[in-house]
């Protein structure tokens, strides 16, 4: 079979050595057993990574809160500057680590790619803002007094990462906690591990040639056991968790048992709704993009399209003729579109989905089915689906992490899809396909959707870093990567100075001495 150049990036990123147990970086401190990673786009091991004891969890937090201690002190511009390099860092490498996140992952190459390229608008977005970690001031009520608030740098930020996303999260966190002073310790995927060390190896050459301590990067790895060494953890000042809101619920809770800071990124249920005057041309491409594109396995991955019943026959058409066009296939082949599953166990939920919504009364438009035979030995490329549902149906409430979309109808104004829209418990990405305007400016508006992202005229997927990103409701509220979102990874003071000779107090109170 073609290599598409995977030992060579393996080689590139310092990734090859893994199976004789060597990495470089903090992972050094690990000593578990052998976490196994092979590839979903042809079954092969890739390599073995060693897992993170509970001894090696405490070496790297001794190394991590020392750390902390003198990258605080750095003037955030100079913090900046390390992740200006690290940026330029993933820039020479990013054809590599493109790769591996494809092989690794299963996402196309071009998404490979994609990803890298986010973390590096992430790491220029953040050099900026190192230049601007600002507070407020206040005037006071008292005279010759000055009030103002700062942020000052957290401590340690605990990430875990889920397996679609395996590069692009972490950088969305590291890079915002570096520049406000904070250490990051990183527990990626159990499903992705080489992408970790991949990445940990690119920073710690930065940290290096700076002379800085590796322990403001560090990486421990294993399954949800290694990631509860930290939401247990007093010393992990702030959780940041992405994954599925079953996931959610236990890390919100452990960490809530500490009154600890946690950032959560969960689950969505994405809806395009489509409205008479939508653009049907448009309509397709922003959707059948949204639900094949990672083969169904992002978290903003459309899941369902709530039709108008006036062109519900003609989009359902175009859509179904478009799904015809499909190449399933090799994701390092350019020429496919979708790639496979994760692995045979997200392929099992994937047939369960589709055996339910037919068992609650809905009806397949487009077939599914697992893909066997040469170019599809691993057993995890399946063909995207779409079926005809309802709202209420148990599987349409869900999120189902691979390629199946669900048709929706609706009838009368644009409230009655809006409304069928915000009745999930999930609360990611939303979007409406319209030419009108006030159906557009209804769905934006405070009777709207109510979901984190909400977009007119494109997909549900493929956010920006500028903006803010998150969910509501049970996808966990959580705000990452642009606008304000830095503000979670520092902590807030409040300060007033008397410059006076006097002791004024506060809301004219006399305690005369
Ligand atoms: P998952 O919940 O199975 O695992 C995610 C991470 O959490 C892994 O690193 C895992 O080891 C860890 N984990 C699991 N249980 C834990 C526990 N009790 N304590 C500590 N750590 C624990 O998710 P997955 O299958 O890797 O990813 C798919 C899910 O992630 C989907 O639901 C998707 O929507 C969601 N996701 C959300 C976003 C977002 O930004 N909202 C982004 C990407 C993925």
């Amino acid at each position: 079979a073609a290599d598409f150049g995977i030992k060579q990036a393996l080689d590139q990123l310092g990734v090859k050595d893994i199976n004789n147990g060597s990495s470089t970086g903090s992972n050094n401190f690990a000593n578990g057993n052998y976490i196994e990673s092979y590839s979903p786009v042809d079954g092969q091991l890739i390599g073995k990574v060693k897992s993170t004891t509970a001894e090696d969890y405490e070496k790297v937090m001794e190394v991590a809160t020392e750390a902390f201690k003198s990258w605080r002190l750095k003037p955030a511009p100079q913090r900046g500057e390390i992740v200006r390099q690290f940026g330029e860092k993933l820039r020479e490498k990013k054809e590599a680590l493109g790769k591996l996140v494809s092989y690794e992952m299963g996402k196309s190459y071009q998404e490979g790619l994609g990803e890298v390229q986010e973390m590096i608008d992430i790491c220029d977005f953040a050099v900026g803002l190192s230049r601007q970690l600002h507070g407020f001031t206040m005037h006071s009520e008292r005279p010759g007094h000055r009030m103002y608030e700062q942020y000052h740098p957290l401590g340690v930020v605990g990430i875990i990462s889920a397996f679609n996303f395996p590069v692009a999260v972490w950088a969305w966190n590291t890079a915002l906690a570096w520049i406000c002073g904070d250490v990051c310790v990183w527990k990626p995927s159990e499903k992705a591990p080489l992408c970790g060390i991949a990445c940990q190896n690119i920073a710690a050459e930065v940290f290096k040639e700076n002379n800085l301590p590796e322990g403001i990067c560090n990486l421990i790895n294993g399954d949800y056991k290694v990631g509860e060494f930290m939401t247990k953890d007093r010393q992990v000042s702030l959780i940041s968790a992405t994954g599925s809101i079953r996931m959610g619920k236990i890390v919100a809770q452990e960490v809530a048992k500490r009154l600890g800071k946690s950032l959560l990124e969960l689950g969505g249920n994405n809806a395009i709704i489509v409205t008479p005057d939508a653009d049907i041309k448009m309509t397709v491409i922003g959707a059948v993009f949204g639900a094949v594109g990672t083969c169904g396995q992002r978290c903003t991955s459309t899941r369902r399209l709530i039709i108008h019943e006036s062109i519900y026959d003609k989009v359902t058409k175009a859509i179904s003729d478009a799904y015809k066009q499909l190449r399933i296939g090799n994701p390092l082949d350019e020429s496919n579109h979708v790639g496979p599953l994760i692995d045979k166990d997200a392929v099992k939920m994937y047939k369960n989905a589709l055996k339910k919504v037919v068992e609650e009364g809905g009806k397949i438009i487009v077939e599914g089915g697992v893909l066997s035979g040469e170019g599809y030995e691993s057993g995890c490329y399946v063909k995207p689906a779409i079926a005809e549902a309802e709202p209420h149906f148990e599987i349409v409430q869900n999120e189902t992490f691979a390629p199946i979309l669900y048709l929706l109808k609706y009838s009368g104004g644009v409230e009655n899809a809006i409304e069928i829209q915000n009745g999930v418990v999930q609360g990611l990405s939303s979007a409406i396909m319209t030419n009108n305007l006030r159906e557009a400016e209804r769905f934006l508006s405070h009777a709207g959707s109510d979901c984190g992202i909400a977009n007119v005229n494109i997909g549900t997927s493929g956010a920006e870093i500028g903006g803010a990103f998150g969910g509501e409701k049970e996808t966990g509220g959580g705000r990452e990567s642009g606008s304000d979102a830095w503000k979670v990874y520092m902590r807030r003071q409040t300060n007033t100075i008397n410059y006076t000779e006097d002791l004024p107090l506060a809301q004219g109170i006399k305690f005369d001495l």
